[in-house]
């Protein structure tokens, strides 16, 4: 049998309490959503919904070929000039995920013989990037600016970037964004930061943690995002400056040899960044939630880590009692995200919760009060 050995694995994971299995959400949900990563509530929003059918209805189901072909429509520039802008960049690159914009990014500015310093907390589509990258990748501590500079060190001059999320999925905290950034410059690196939890939550008005650290069109800080969390649509992009892009448009395989981002979320990412720009206390407000959540879960005795975004995560003393209580909270009416080995390399298991901007108070309080009273 050919596959054979993926049966040994399926029991090994079985044995170990371990499997994963899909379940639908029903479009008429009536738990109260603190698992999803739509952080201000736009996913479903009016707005962006009709900017998507528009889109659809104007542009066609699917973007019909790569970007380079037939995928480009007007939507798609209208798209990179306006994100561009918001958080500040000289020019922007959208594809059709933020793990193809992740590829894109460490491959095309890591080449041959080049070195990348990678935090050993990145997001696994990062990871993917320095496993494709033809450069040699060094894992360095997590969230520290002098492990960075030893790897750097190392390099002996040769092309170098650094590589991290800006804010961490699993735990919700930031990287050292200023720090990175200044260690990069003294040795001539380049900065890439993943700010796919940053884009909508930190920064003035939501335009993400490189701009709140300063670092907005800086011509060394290259930047992904995805749209698929705060802008409630689906798709990724690259910012940076013009001449960075122009290079992902001729060499990033997964802009190339991808069909295009398809038009509807193209317009409901559209329609979202523009909402963004005349509602700008949502990002304020999904930070107060974060804030407001961590405060009341602590002070009733849970281990939870200080948010610096919109993710909450609250610890489980075992990988069985994190799925227990994630099953628990279910049943009492709340999806929270659950995590736990091999998904979170430290072995530590944790409830991860969202914190929507659109939370009512009555929200807030209920949540709070379930995962209190469903703790196995
Ligand atoms: N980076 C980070 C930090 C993420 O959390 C995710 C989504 N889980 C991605 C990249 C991938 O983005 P997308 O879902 O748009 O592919």
């Amino acid at each position: 049998m050919a596959f054979g050995w993926i049966d040994e694995q399926a029991s090994a994971r079985r044995r170990a309490g371990l499997v994963r299995t899909l379940r639908p959400r029903p479009a008429d949900s009536p738990l109260l959503d603190l698992a999803s990563n739509d952080y201000l509530g736009l996913a479903r929003h009016p707005e962006i919904t009709e900017g998507a059918a528009e889109a659809a209805r104007r542009w066609g189901g699917g973007a019909t070929g790569s970007r380079l072909v037939t995928g480009t429509t007007e939507l798609h520039g209208e798209l990179e000039r306006e994100l561009a802008d918001f958080c500040g960049f000289e020019a922007a690159l959208v594809f059709s995920s933020g793990y193809a914009a992740n590829l894109a990014a460490v491959t095309a500015l890591a080449p041959h013989g080049s070195l990348i310093v990678s935090d050993a907390g990145n997001h696994a589509s990062l990871i993917d990037g320095c496993r494709l990258a033809r450069g040699t990748t060094q894992v360095v501590a997590h969230a520290d600016p002098e492990s960075v500079r030893k790897a750097l060190g190392t390099g002996g001059g040769v092309p170098a970037v650094a590589v991290s999320d800006t804010v961490f999925s699993v735990d919700g905290d930031a990287a050292p964004l200023a720090a990175l950034a200044a260690v990069c410059r003294e040795y001539g690196a380049g900065l890439i930061v993943d700010d796919a939890h940053g884009l909508g939550v930190l920064g003035d008005g939501g335009r993400g943690a490189p701009y709140a650290a300063g670092l907005a069109g800086d011509p060394d800080v290259v930047v992904t995002v995805t749209l698929s969390k705060s802008l409630g649509s689906q798709g990724g992009a690259v910012l940076g400056p013009a001449h960075v892009i122009d290079h992902l448009v001729n060499a990033a395989r997964t802009f190339i040899f991808d069909t295009g981002l398809a038009p509807a979320a193209t317009g409901a990412a559209l329609a979202a960044l523009r909402l963004l720009r005349r509602e700008p206390q949502r990002a304020a407000r999904a930070r107060a939630v974060a804030r407001e959540l961590h405060t009341r879960l602590t002070a009733s005795g849970h281990e939870a880590v200080r948010p610096d975004a919109a993710v909450v995560s609250v610890r489980a003393p075992s990988p069985d009692q994190a799925v227990r209580w994630a099953a628990n909270c279910r049943a009492a009416g709340l999806a929270v995200g659950c995590f736990r080995p091999p998904s979170v390399p430290d072995g530590v298991s944790r409830l991860r919760l969202t914190a929507r901007a659109d939370l009512t108070q009555g929200q807030i309080d209920r949540a709070v009060g379930i995962i209190g009273d469903t703790r196995p």
